[in-house]
Protein backbone atom coordinates (compact mmCIF):
# COMPACT_ATOMS: atom_id res chain seq x y z
CA UNK A 1 0.00 0.00 0.00
CA UNK A 2 1.33 3.36 -0.43
CA UNK A 3 0.13 6.47 1.38
CA UNK A 4 -0.90 9.01 0.08
CA UNK A 5 -1.56 13.07 1.09
CA UNK A 6 -4.84 14.77 -0.70
CA UNK A 7 -7.46 17.29 -0.21
CA UNK A 8 -10.98 15.84 -0.49
CA UNK A 9 -14.72 16.76 0.08
CA UNK A 10 -15.98 14.67 3.41
CA UNK A 11 -19.41 15.80 2.40
CA UNK A 12 -21.11 17.68 -0.03
CA UNK A 13 -21.80 20.29 1.84
CA UNK A 14 -18.52 20.92 3.80
CA UNK A 15 -15.13 22.54 2.04
CA UNK A 16 -12.76 20.29 0.86
CA UNK A 17 -9.41 19.48 3.35
CA UNK A 18 -6.40 17.28 3.94
CA UNK A 19 -6.54 14.08 3.90
CA UNK A 20 -4.68 10.69 3.55
CA UNK A 21 -5.35 7.51 2.36
CA UNK A 22 -3.30 4.40 0.87
CA UNK A 23 -3.34 3.63 -2.95
CA UNK A 24 -2.88 -0.03 -4.20
CA UNK A 25 0.30 -1.81 -4.44
CA UNK A 26 2.17 -1.23 -7.81
CA UNK A 27 1.05 -4.08 -9.98
CA UNK A 28 1.92 -5.92 -12.61
CA UNK A 29 0.74 -3.49 -15.87
CA UNK A 30 0.69 -0.62 -13.61
CA UNK A 31 2.20 3.08 -13.65
CA UNK A 32 3.12 5.05 -10.43
CA UNK A 33 2.87 8.53 -11.20
CA UNK A 34 4.16 11.59 -8.92
CA UNK A 35 1.82 14.19 -9.99
CA UNK A 36 2.85 17.24 -10.19
CA UNK A 37 -0.27 19.86 -11.78
CA UNK A 38 -3.80 18.62 -11.57
CA UNK A 39 -6.30 20.78 -13.34
CA UNK A 40 -9.51 21.75 -11.82
CA UNK A 41 -12.80 21.12 -13.70
CA UNK A 42 -16.05 22.11 -13.07
CA UNK A 43 -17.54 18.20 -13.33
CA UNK A 44 -14.68 19.13 -10.08
CA UNK A 45 -17.29 20.84 -8.02
CA UNK A 46 -20.51 19.12 -9.53
CA UNK A 47 -19.35 15.96 -7.78
CA UNK A 48 -17.92 17.16 -4.84
CA UNK A 49 -21.21 19.31 -3.95
CA UNK A 50 -23.35 15.97 -5.17
CA UNK A 51 -24.84 17.81 -7.65
CA UNK A 52 -25.16 14.95 -10.51
CA UNK A 53 -26.42 12.57 -7.19
CA UNK A 54 -24.48 9.59 -6.30
CA UNK A 55 -21.25 10.95 -4.73
CA UNK A 56 -19.63 8.93 -2.85
CA UNK A 57 -17.75 10.36 0.23
CA UNK A 58 -14.74 11.37 1.02
CA UNK A 59 -13.93 12.25 -2.35
CA UNK A 60 -10.63 13.13 -3.51
CA UNK A 61 -11.32 15.43 -7.31
CA UNK A 62 -9.04 15.60 -10.34
CA UNK A 63 -8.70 14.14 -13.73
CA UNK A 64 -6.59 16.67 -15.36
CA UNK A 65 -3.08 14.87 -13.93
CA UNK A 66 0.14 15.65 -15.42
CA UNK A 67 3.12 14.09 -13.48
CA UNK A 68 6.51 11.96 -13.24
CA UNK A 69 6.59 8.12 -13.75
CA UNK A 70 8.40 6.84 -10.69
CA UNK A 71 7.70 3.25 -11.02
CA UNK A 72 6.58 0.67 -13.23
CA UNK A 73 5.42 -2.88 -12.88
CA UNK A 74 7.02 -5.72 -14.29
CA UNK A 75 4.45 -5.89 -17.40
CA UNK A 76 4.33 -2.40 -18.71
CA UNK A 77 5.47 -1.48 -21.96
CA UNK A 78 4.95 1.97 -22.72
CA UNK A 79 6.61 4.13 -19.91
CA UNK A 80 9.51 3.94 -18.10
CA UNK A 81 10.55 5.57 -14.35
CA UNK A 82 11.43 9.46 -15.39
CA UNK A 83 8.80 9.35 -18.44
CA UNK A 84 6.37 12.62 -18.49
CA UNK A 85 2.90 11.12 -17.90
CA UNK A 86 -0.36 11.90 -17.60
CA UNK A 87 -3.98 10.35 -16.88
CA UNK A 88 -7.49 12.15 -17.70
CA UNK A 89 -10.92 11.32 -17.23
CA UNK A 90 -10.75 7.47 -16.73
CA UNK A 91 -8.73 4.65 -14.98
CA UNK A 92 -10.49 1.77 -16.73
CA UNK A 93 -13.16 0.45 -18.88
CA UNK A 94 -14.32 -3.10 -19.89
CA UNK A 95 -11.89 -3.42 -22.37
CA UNK A 96 -14.03 -6.33 -24.29
CA UNK A 97 -17.39 -4.45 -25.42
CA UNK A 98 -17.64 -2.94 -28.99
CA UNK A 99 -16.86 0.46 -27.96
CA UNK A 100 -14.04 -0.69 -26.00
CA UNK A 101 -12.51 -2.71 -28.70
CA UNK A 102 -12.62 0.43 -31.25
CA UNK A 103 -10.40 2.52 -28.93
CA UNK A 104 -14.28 4.34 -27.24
CA UNK A 105 -13.69 3.45 -23.98
CA UNK A 106 -15.38 6.36 -23.23
CA UNK A 107 -18.35 4.85 -24.23
CA UNK A 108 -17.84 1.41 -22.71
CA UNK A 109 -21.15 -0.72 -22.08
CA UNK A 110 -20.16 -1.60 -18.64
CA UNK A 111 -19.76 2.23 -17.91
CA UNK A 112 -15.82 3.75 -18.05
CA UNK A 113 -14.17 3.78 -14.48
CA UNK A 114 -13.83 7.50 -13.97
CA UNK A 115 -10.88 8.57 -12.26
CA UNK A 116 -12.38 9.57 -9.25
CA UNK A 117 -16.18 8.78 -7.43
CA UNK A 118 -15.84 5.15 -8.94
CA UNK A 119 -16.05 1.73 -7.95
CA UNK A 120 -12.81 -0.03 -8.66
CA UNK A 121 -13.79 -2.77 -10.98
CA UNK A 122 -12.67 -5.45 -9.11
CA UNK A 123 -14.93 -4.35 -6.13
CA UNK A 124 -11.00 -2.64 -4.15
CA UNK A 125 -12.56 0.67 -3.73
CA UNK A 126 -13.13 3.94 -4.90
CA UNK A 127 -10.80 5.20 -7.13
CA UNK A 128 -9.25 9.11 -6.34
CA UNK A 129 -8.53 11.69 -8.24
CA UNK A 130 -5.82 14.01 -9.04
CA UNK A 131 -5.82 16.14 -5.35
CA UNK A 132 -3.35 14.09 -4.30
CA UNK A 133 0.48 13.21 -4.40
CA UNK A 134 0.35 10.25 -6.38
CA UNK A 135 -1.08 7.80 -8.44
CA UNK A 136 -1.11 4.06 -9.64
CA UNK A 137 -3.09 3.32 -13.03
CA UNK A 138 -3.14 0.72 -15.45
CA UNK A 139 -0.65 1.75 -18.24
CA UNK A 140 -3.19 1.63 -21.15
CA UNK A 141 -4.73 4.51 -19.15
CA UNK A 142 -2.25 6.45 -19.06
CA UNK A 143 -0.81 9.34 -21.42
CA UNK A 144 2.79 10.36 -23.03
CA UNK A 145 3.32 14.28 -22.30
CA UNK A 146 5.60 15.86 -24.60
CA UNK A 147 8.47 17.47 -22.77
CA UNK A 148 8.18 20.89 -25.29
CA UNK A 149 4.94 21.81 -23.65
CA UNK A 150 4.67 23.98 -20.51
CA UNK A 151 4.03 21.22 -18.10
CA UNK A 152 1.02 22.89 -15.84
CA UNK A 153 -0.84 24.39 -18.65
CA UNK A 154 -0.78 20.68 -20.37
CA UNK A 155 -2.84 19.43 -17.46
CA UNK A 156 -5.99 20.31 -18.54
CA UNK A 157 -5.75 19.11 -22.31
CA UNK A 158 -6.76 15.61 -20.41
CA UNK A 159 -10.17 16.98 -19.50
CA UNK A 160 -11.51 20.32 -21.15
CA UNK A 161 -8.74 19.84 -24.14
CA UNK A 162 -9.99 16.39 -25.38
CA UNK A 163 -13.76 16.99 -24.45
CA UNK A 164 -13.61 19.93 -26.96
CA UNK A 165 -11.61 18.74 -29.55
CA UNK A 166 -13.36 15.04 -29.86
CA UNK A 167 -16.39 16.65 -30.89
CA UNK A 168 -15.34 19.48 -33.15
CA UNK A 169 -13.33 16.34 -34.89
CA UNK A 170 -16.94 14.43 -34.81
CA UNK A 171 -18.16 17.26 -36.28
CA UNK A 172 -15.96 17.92 -39.39
CA UNK A 173 -15.00 21.30 -38.06
CA UNK A 174 -12.61 22.49 -40.96
CA UNK A 175 -11.57 26.05 -42.86
CA UNK A 176 -14.80 27.36 -43.97
CA UNK A 177 -17.12 26.28 -41.40
CA UNK A 178 -19.22 28.80 -38.75
CA UNK A 179 -18.47 27.43 -35.73
CA UNK A 180 -19.59 29.08 -32.10
CA UNK A 181 -18.67 28.29 -28.92
CA UNK A 182 -21.06 29.01 -25.90
CA UNK A 183 -19.86 29.28 -22.59
CA UNK A 184 -16.03 30.69 -22.24
CA UNK A 185 -14.89 28.92 -19.59
CA UNK A 186 -12.27 26.37 -19.27
CA UNK A 187 -13.91 24.11 -21.53
CA UNK A 188 -15.44 26.79 -24.33
CA UNK A 189 -11.50 28.39 -23.90
CA UNK A 190 -10.14 25.33 -25.44
CA UNK A 191 -12.79 24.94 -27.72
CA UNK A 192 -12.20 28.39 -29.37
CA UNK A 193 -7.99 27.12 -29.70
CA UNK A 194 -9.21 24.38 -31.08
CA UNK A 195 -11.68 25.48 -33.81
CA UNK A 196 -9.52 28.36 -34.82
CA UNK A 197 -6.80 25.87 -35.37
CA UNK A 198 -8.85 23.98 -37.24
CA UNK A 199 -9.31 26.89 -39.70
CA UNK A 200 -13.17 27.40 -38.94
CA UNK A 201 -14.40 30.68 -38.17
CA UNK A 202 -15.30 31.23 -34.34
CA UNK A 203 -18.08 33.12 -32.56
CA UNK A 204 -18.08 33.39 -28.92
CA UNK A 205 -21.52 33.00 -27.04
CA UNK A 206 -21.25 33.94 -23.46
CA UNK A 207 -23.15 36.08 -20.78
CA UNK A 208 -19.80 37.90 -19.87
CA UNK A 209 -18.77 41.21 -21.57
CA UNK A 210 -16.04 41.50 -19.80
CA UNK A 211 -14.50 38.49 -22.23
CA UNK A 212 -14.71 39.86 -25.44
CA UNK A 213 -10.92 41.33 -25.55
CA UNK A 214 -10.10 37.37 -24.61
CA UNK A 215 -12.74 35.89 -26.95
CA UNK A 216 -10.67 37.85 -30.00
CA UNK A 217 -7.36 37.69 -28.43
CA UNK A 218 -7.69 33.76 -28.82
CA UNK A 219 -8.99 34.23 -32.02
CA UNK A 220 -12.82 34.81 -32.41
CA UNK A 221 -14.26 36.62 -34.95
CA UNK A 222 -17.58 37.59 -33.17
CA UNK A 223 -18.46 38.10 -29.99
CA UNK A 224 -22.24 37.81 -28.74
CA UNK A 225 -23.94 38.45 -25.68
CA UNK A 226 -26.89 35.47 -24.99
CA UNK A 227 -29.01 37.61 -23.28
CA UNK A 228 -29.22 40.59 -26.22
CA UNK A 229 -31.86 39.03 -28.15
CA UNK A 230 -31.58 41.65 -30.76
CA UNK A 231 -27.97 40.48 -31.61
CA UNK A 232 -28.62 36.76 -31.43
CA UNK A 233 -31.58 37.18 -33.82
CA UNK A 234 -28.87 38.58 -36.63
CA UNK A 235 -27.16 35.08 -36.13
CA UNK A 236 -30.21 32.66 -37.01
CA UNK A 237 -29.36 30.05 -39.41
CA UNK A 238 -26.02 30.97 -39.67
CA UNK A 239 -24.16 28.23 -37.50
CA UNK A 240 -22.48 25.03 -38.96
CA UNK A 241 -21.86 24.23 -35.40
CA UNK A 242 -22.48 24.93 -32.12
CA UNK A 243 -20.19 23.47 -29.02
CA UNK A 244 -22.49 24.28 -26.12
CA UNK A 245 -19.83 24.09 -22.52
CA UNK A 246 -22.23 25.43 -20.32
CA UNK A 247 -21.89 24.17 -16.72
CA UNK A 248 -25.46 25.91 -15.33
CA UNK A 249 -28.97 25.11 -16.34
CA UNK A 250 -30.18 26.48 -20.08
CA UNK A 251 -32.26 25.71 -22.86
CA UNK A 252 -30.95 24.70 -25.93
CA UNK A 253 -33.75 26.30 -28.60
CA UNK A 254 -32.30 29.64 -28.44
CA UNK A 255 -28.57 28.13 -29.78
CA UNK A 256 -31.05 25.57 -31.84
CA UNK A 257 -32.49 28.67 -33.64
CA UNK A 258 -28.80 30.08 -34.92
CA UNK A 259 -27.93 26.74 -36.58
CA UNK A 260 -27.87 26.63 -40.69
CA UNK A 261 -29.00 23.65 -42.64
CA UNK A 262 -28.34 20.16 -41.12
CA UNK A 263 -26.48 22.17 -38.64
CA UNK A 264 -25.22 20.26 -35.04
CA UNK A 265 -25.40 21.15 -31.45
CA UNK A 266 -22.43 19.57 -30.23
CA UNK A 267 -23.48 19.15 -25.98
CA UNK A 268 -20.37 18.93 -23.39
CA UNK A 269 -21.98 20.88 -20.89
CA UNK A 270 -23.77 19.00 -17.75
CA UNK A 271 -25.81 21.15 -15.83
CA UNK A 272 -28.56 19.15 -13.72
CA UNK A 273 -31.69 20.12 -15.07
CA UNK A 274 -33.18 18.97 -18.16
CA UNK A 275 -33.28 21.49 -20.69
CA UNK A 276 -36.02 22.85 -23.02
CA UNK A 277 -35.81 21.34 -26.81
CA UNK A 278 -38.78 23.24 -28.97
CA UNK A 279 -39.29 20.47 -31.58
CA UNK A 280 -40.27 23.11 -34.14
CA UNK A 281 -36.68 24.77 -33.67
CA UNK A 282 -34.91 21.08 -34.18
CA UNK A 283 -37.06 20.25 -37.20
CA UNK A 284 -35.36 23.36 -39.12
CA UNK A 285 -32.97 23.05 -41.32
CA UNK A 286 -32.81 19.55 -40.16
CA UNK A 287 -30.90 20.22 -37.03
CA UNK A 288 -29.66 17.66 -34.65
CA UNK A 289 -28.01 17.98 -31.16
CA UNK A 290 -25.12 15.89 -30.11
CA UNK A 291 -23.70 14.63 -26.75
CA UNK A 292 -20.13 13.52 -26.39
CA UNK A 293 -18.34 12.83 -23.52
CA UNK A 294 -14.63 13.71 -23.47
CA UNK A 295 -13.01 10.80 -25.68
CA UNK A 296 -11.58 7.29 -26.01
CA UNK A 297 -7.59 6.50 -25.03
CA UNK A 298 -6.36 6.93 -28.61
CA UNK A 299 -7.96 9.82 -29.75
CA UNK A 300 -6.80 11.60 -26.65
CA UNK A 301 -3.26 10.69 -27.56
CA UNK A 302 -3.99 11.86 -30.84
CA UNK A 303 -5.22 15.49 -29.60
CA UNK A 304 -2.09 15.77 -27.05
CA UNK A 305 0.31 15.53 -30.15
CA UNK A 306 -1.50 17.82 -31.79
CA UNK A 307 -1.40 20.27 -29.29
CA UNK A 308 2.68 19.15 -29.00
CA UNK A 309 3.04 20.12 -32.57
CA UNK A 310 1.03 23.00 -33.24
CA UNK A 311 1.52 24.50 -29.13
CA UNK A 312 -2.04 24.85 -27.78
CA UNK A 313 -2.10 24.36 -24.08
CA UNK A 314 -4.67 25.96 -21.83
CA UNK A 315 -4.35 29.18 -20.66
CA UNK A 316 -4.20 28.85 -16.58
CA UNK A 317 -3.77 30.28 -13.01
CA UNK A 318 -1.73 28.19 -10.59
CA UNK A 319 -2.91 27.94 -7.33
CA UNK A 320 -1.63 25.76 -3.94
CA UNK A 321 -4.01 23.44 -2.88
CA UNK A 322 -5.17 25.29 -0.01
CA UNK A 323 -6.88 27.34 -2.24
CA UNK A 324 -9.10 24.95 -3.48
CA UNK A 325 -12.34 26.26 -2.20
CA UNK A 326 -12.03 29.75 -3.01
CA UNK A 327 -11.38 28.46 -6.33
CA UNK A 328 -14.58 26.73 -6.14
CA UNK A 329 -16.49 29.84 -5.77
CA UNK A 330 -14.37 31.79 -8.06
CA UNK A 331 -15.09 29.07 -10.30
CA UNK A 332 -19.06 29.82 -9.91
CA UNK A 333 -18.49 33.54 -10.69
CA UNK A 334 -16.37 33.36 -14.08
CA UNK A 335 -13.65 34.46 -12.19
CA UNK A 336 -10.86 32.23 -14.03
CA UNK A 337 -9.05 32.47 -17.02
CA UNK A 338 -9.59 29.88 -17.92
CA UNK A 339 -8.74 26.79 -16.01
CA UNK A 340 -7.18 26.74 -12.29
CA UNK A 341 -4.49 24.32 -11.80
CA UNK A 342 -3.01 23.11 -8.80
CA UNK A 343 0.81 22.73 -7.81
CA UNK A 344 1.17 19.77 -5.74
CA UNK A 345 4.34 20.64 -4.41
CA UNK A 346 1.92 22.56 -1.47
CA UNK A 347 0.71 19.34 -0.50
CA UNK A 348 4.21 17.31 -0.38
CA UNK A 349 6.10 20.52 1.71
P1 LIG B 1 -16.35 26.52 -16.29
O1 LIG B 1 -14.90 26.75 -16.48
O2 LIG B 1 -16.98 26.91 -15.00
O3 LIG B 1 -17.09 27.25 -17.52
C1 LIG B 1 -18.49 27.23 -17.64
C2 LIG B 1 -18.93 28.47 -18.42
O4 LIG B 1 -20.35 28.40 -18.56
C3 LIG B 1 -18.68 29.79 -17.69
O5 LIG B 1 -17.39 30.28 -17.88
C4 LIG B 1 -19.74 30.67 -18.33
O6 LIG B 1 -19.24 31.22 -19.54
C5 LIG B 1 -20.86 29.71 -18.68
N1 LIG B 1 -21.97 29.89 -17.73
C6 LIG B 1 -21.92 29.78 -16.37
N2 LIG B 1 -23.12 30.01 -15.83
C7 LIG B 1 -23.96 30.27 -16.87
C8 LIG B 1 -25.36 30.57 -16.98
N3 LIG B 1 -26.12 30.66 -15.88
N4 LIG B 1 -25.88 30.75 -18.23
C9 LIG B 1 -25.12 30.65 -19.33
N5 LIG B 1 -23.78 30.38 -19.29
C10 LIG B 1 -23.23 30.19 -18.08
O7 LIG B 1 -16.71 24.97 -16.50
P2 LIG B 1 -15.95 23.85 -17.38
O8 LIG B 1 -14.95 23.17 -16.52
O9 LIG B 1 -15.56 24.44 -18.66
O10 LIG B 1 -17.14 22.80 -17.59
C11 LIG B 1 -18.29 23.15 -18.35
C12 LIG B 1 -19.34 22.04 -18.26
O11 LIG B 1 -18.86 20.90 -19.00
C13 LIG B 1 -19.58 21.53 -16.84
O12 LIG B 1 -20.96 21.28 -16.69
C14 LIG B 1 -18.79 20.24 -16.78
O13 LIG B 1 -19.28 19.32 -15.84
C15 LIG B 1 -18.99 19.73 -18.18
N6 LIG B 1 -17.99 18.73 -18.63
C16 LIG B 1 -18.41 17.80 -19.53
C17 LIG B 1 -17.52 16.85 -20.01
C18 LIG B 1 -17.97 15.86 -21.03
O14 LIG B 1 -17.28 14.85 -21.24
N7 LIG B 1 -19.06 16.09 -21.72
C19 LIG B 1 -16.19 16.86 -19.58
C20 LIG B 1 -15.79 17.85 -18.71
C21 LIG B 1 -16.69 18.79 -18.23
P3 LIG B 1 -19.54 32.75 -19.98
O15 LIG B 1 -19.02 33.59 -18.87
O16 LIG B 1 -18.83 32.89 -21.25
O17 LIG B 1 -21.04 32.85 -20.11
ZN1 LIG C 1 -13.42 17.40 -16.42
Amino acid sequence: MLPTKSFAAMSATTPLEAYSFDRRAVGKKDVQIEILYCGVCHSDLHQAKNEWGGSIYPMVPGHEIVGKVISVGTGVSKFKVGDLAGVGVMVDSCKHCASCKQDQENYCDEGMTGTYNSKERDGSGITMGGYSTQIVVDEHYVFHISPNLDLPAVAPLLCAGITTYSPLVFAGVKKGMKVAIVGLGGLGHMGVKFAVSFGAEVTVISTSPNKEADAKKLGATHFLISTNEEDMKKYNNYFDVILDAISANHDYTQYLNLLALNGKLMVVGLPTESPKVLPFSLIANRRSIIGSCIGGMKETQEMLDYCAQNNIVSDIEIIPIQNINEAYDRMLKGDVKYRFVIDLASLKS
